[in-house]
């Protein structure tokens, strides 16, 4: 069948790129003299009929900017049976052949389903800070995500190191804990606490006892939020407190503003790429695949096995961190 009409949708928690990728999705659609709709508010959109032409130059100055143009919705109507009935009749009523999703994990499962039940090709943008998606190295907006902790927590240990301080960051993370241990390696942490690993109170008290030896006067431990050390990043900094009582310790929570911000470089060239092939996917009849990024080049990957597929953190990373923290 020929591909004459393509629609995407952003869905989930946002990204930094998910404009970057939609203005290559709109622009490819152009160039291959195809029809292009965006769909606002993710999957709700579909079901709410929230439907509009988007034009080469729908989507000019938004390369560099971060959130998504099309807004992003998480859609608990979609999740049932008849949301997805009025999202398909939405579908056929705009004829639309394709679709483009950008979004994580929950987006790629909703996406396969409809895909299932409708029959509509569905191709996906791993659109997530969070770096979980199996079947490409780089999820789109991780790379800012990190630089963005990064420039975050450089601040932070300008008045750490000025007030003799021990710092607790918290940075994004419930079940993967890529962003903590890159940019604790980056910022020079004393302590990086990852989901993937415990390594127990008693460890990180004797590493900072270890440390306060060597004549380190503050640090930094930087804390995944799902890592279950303590409750939470709160708690794990009280009961380390009761083992310092002479060291000023505080929490730092970066919360949401490590998902903003204008798009990396990297992040630019990959949502682009990304866009580039999501669109040439569908007109080459692929479907059910997320594209991601191997060793720099584009490659696709089974949504099932993107969403099931564990990622696992490279070891190397925290074999340096260890050495690191003498
Ligand atoms: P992030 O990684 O940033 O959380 P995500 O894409 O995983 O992004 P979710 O909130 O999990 O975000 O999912 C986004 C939307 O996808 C949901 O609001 C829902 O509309 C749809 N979705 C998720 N799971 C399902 C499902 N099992 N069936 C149908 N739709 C689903």
């Amino acid at each position: 069948m020929k591909v004459k009409k393509i629609a995407v949708l952003t869905s989930g928690g946002d990204s930094p790129g998910m404009n970057t990728a939609l203005r290559a999705v709109v622009r490819t659609c152009a160039y291959k003299n195809i029809d292009c709709v965006g769909v606002s508010r993710g999957y709700q959109g579909l079901i709410n009929d929230d439907i509009k032409t988007l034009k080469t130059r729908s989507v000019r100055g938004i390369i560099n900017r971060g959130g998504t143009m099309l807004y992003s919705a998480r859609s608990d109507e979609f999740r049932t049976k008849e949301g997805r009935e009025k999202a398909f009749s939405n579908i056929k009523k705009h004829g639309i052949d394709g679709l483009v999703v950008i979004g994580g994990d929950g987006s790629f499962t909703g996406g396969l389903i409809f895909q299932k039940e409708f029959g509509i090709p569905v191709i996906g943008i791993p659109g997530t800070i969070d770096n979980d998606l199996y079947g490409t190295s780089h999820t789109l907006g991780y790379d800012t995500a990190l630089n963005t902790v990064m420039d975050a927590i450089d601040k932070i240990r300008d008045t750490a190191i000025s007030h003799d301080r021990l710092f607790f960051v918290e940075v994004m993370g419930r079940d993967a804990g890529h962003i903590a241990l890159n940019s604790g390696i980056a910022i020079g942490a004393q302590e990086i606490l990852i989901p993937e690993q415990n390594m127990g109170i008693e460890g990180l008290i004797s590493s900072l006892k270890d440390s306060k030896k060597n004549g380190k006067t503050s640090s930094i431990v930087v804390v995944a939020e799902g890592d279950k050390t303590g409750k939470n990043v709160f708690d794990l900094a009280r009961q380390v407190e009761e083992e310092f009582p002479k060291y000023e310790i505080r929490v730092s929570v970066l919360g949401h503003m490590q998902r903003g911000g204008s798009p990396t470089c990297f992040d630019r060239v990959l949502g682009t790429k990304m866009g580039v092939r999501a669109v040439e996917s569908l007109i080459d009849g692929v479907s059910g695949k997320m594209i991601g990024i191997d060793n720099g080049k584009i490659v696709s990957t089974s949504l099932k096995k993107a969403i099931k597929g564990e990622t696992k953190i490279d070891p190397e990373l925290i074999r340096v961190s260890r050495i690191m923290n003498i």
